[in-house]
């Protein structure tokens, strides 16, 4: 996919584009405007030239005088002519190249001669005491093309270099006025990640961006709160409804005891005694994710063989497991040292086998093992069972998520999201392979903590 332009490129890219614009625009006055006077400064002068010139001519005797020399530039030439045509006087030797140009009288023309350009100016015919004349001056265009050309390298080197500033000067303060948000993105992803504690970091300045970090960390503050809030709801209701439920459980049996009691409401009681049990179990459940969830469940850490607790954990199941008919087989090295806490193993493997014989095969087979691979001790729990169908697989370790009801009434859809729960708060991963009417293997990988072969000591640290 193509990567959209960033913000801070953007900006740069906008504020050099508009710079290059005010300077070319800029630049294009500037040297319209100067050739303009450089233009004017040439006409005056060759008109003032012919002025000059004219005012020196005196008749003597009927005779035409060419009084003083004209004090001219050196970029000046002149040529005046008596009116039968034969020269009175001319200054610089390249006015000759004009010679066969026609007198035309009136405007300044630009001609070229001698690889140069000029401005040359003819006179009307001048009548002096009853002698008549005429003059034609040129003055050189040469210093202003000069000066233009000069200007025109100037902008040449200039504009770059400006386009250079403007690139430079641009994407640094794109970037540190974007600075900011990019700490506004950091902590975002923060949140997004789990953390509602996150704040973004506060500047110092009282601007627009100031003021929406200000409203960002109090809108964040007004979401934890009510987040806290809600978490201790579902901890407190959970925790409130043990009692009453230990209380109808203990009714039920005690009824249940009673030698008068009919078959009938003794199997009403069974029932009840049932639902009282699964009650309980969900509510122990649910009190396990929200104090998890509060950060208020302890995770002790301590280094114990992890062969010695699935053998713990097969035992308990070693009555389901024959009622199905099923086998179970732990394969573990000698001494799998873990560090992790152990009632949160134990539970665990406990869910995860539980599952393995609920939707296991009658008469099927479960495998239980561990390595360590590299720092990591992988867990691996697989049965030849029913299986998971593809679509339920992103689902399972939601809470309360249960494939199909039909499948296991005794479920409540809270077992996959401990050991989701207890997998995290070791800092471990899981994932599950499944294929329907085949079987499903879920593999857990903890950091080991302890080196292969320790021997069992303990470390204790709240975690969590
Ligand atoms: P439950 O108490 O219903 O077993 P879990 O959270 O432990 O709840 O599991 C969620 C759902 O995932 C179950 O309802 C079941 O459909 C499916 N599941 C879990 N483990 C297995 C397994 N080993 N084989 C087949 N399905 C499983």
């Amino acid at each position: 996919m193509k990567r959209a332009m960033r913000l801070r490129d953007k900006m740069t890219f906008l504020y050099t584009g508009l710079t290059l614009l005010a300077v070319l625009a800029f630049s294009a006055l500037l040297y319209l405007s100067v050739q303009a006077i450089l233009e004017q400064i040439l006409v005056k002068n060759t008109q003032l030239a012919l002025q000059q010139i004219i005012a020196q001519m005196e008749a003597d005797d009927g005779a035409l005088v060419f009084e003083n020399e004209v004090p001219v530039s050196a970029d000046t030439m002149y040529f005046i002519t008596e009116a039968n045509g034969s020269e009175l006087a001319s200054h610089g030797a390249d006015i000759t190249l004009f010679d066969a140009l026609p007198m035309a009288p009136g405007a300044v023309r630009h001609v070229q001669g001698a690889g140069k350009t000029w401005a040359l100016l003819d006179s009307d015919v001048i009548a002096v005491e009853g002698s008549s004349f005429r003059v034609r001056v040129a003055t050189s265009a040469e210093l202003n093309l000069r000066v233009l050309s000069t200007l025109r390298l100037g902008l040449l080197i200039g504009i770059p270099f400006m386009l250079l500033i403007a690139v430079v000067g641009g994407r640094l303060i794109a970037e540190r006025s974007l600075m900011p948000i990019r700490d506004i993105i950091r902590s975002a992803d923060r949140i997004a990640g789990g953390d509602l504690s996150a704040r973004v970091p506060q500047t110092a300045a009282r601007d627009e961006l100031g003021e929406l970090t200000a409203t960002l960390n109090r809108m964040l503050q007004s979401v934890e709160t009510s987040f806290i809030r809600e978490k201790r709801f579902a901890s407190d209701a959970s925790h409130e409804l043990r009692t009453p439920v230990a209380v109808m459980q203990a009714y039920a049996e005690n009824l249940r005891a009673q030698p008068d009691a009919t078959r009938q409401q003794k199997a009403e009681l069974d029932t009840i005694l049932a639902e009282c049990r699964r009650m309980n179990k969900i509510i122990t459940q649910l009190l396990t994710l929200t104090r998890g969830d509060e950060g208020r469940h302890p995770v002790l850490m301590e280094t114990f063989d992890l062969r010695e607790v699935a053998g713990g954990v097969a035992d308990t199941l070693a009555e389901r497991l024959s009622q199905r008919g099923m086998s179970l087989s732990i394969r573990m090295p000698e001494g799998t040292w873990l560090t992790a806490d152990q009632s949160l193993m134990t539970e665990l493997l406990l869910n995860l086998t539980e599952n393995a014989v609920k939707y296991g095969r009658q008469g099927g087979h479960i495998d239980v093992a561990a390595s360590r691979s590299g720092g990591d001790m992988v867990i691996r729990v697989a049965d030849d069972g029913i299986g998971i169908p593809a679509e339920a697989l992103p689902h399972i370790f939601e809470r309360f998520y249960r494939v199909d009801d039909a499948r296991d009434r005794s479920g409540t859809g809270l077992g996959l999201s401990i050991v989701d729960w207890i997998v995290n708060s070791h800092r471990g991963t899981v994932s599950v392979e499944s294929e329907p009417h085949k079987g499903t293997v879920f593999q857990i990988s903890l950091p080991a903590g302890a080196p292969e072969g320790a021997q069992a000591s303990t470390a204790q640290a709240p975690r969590g």
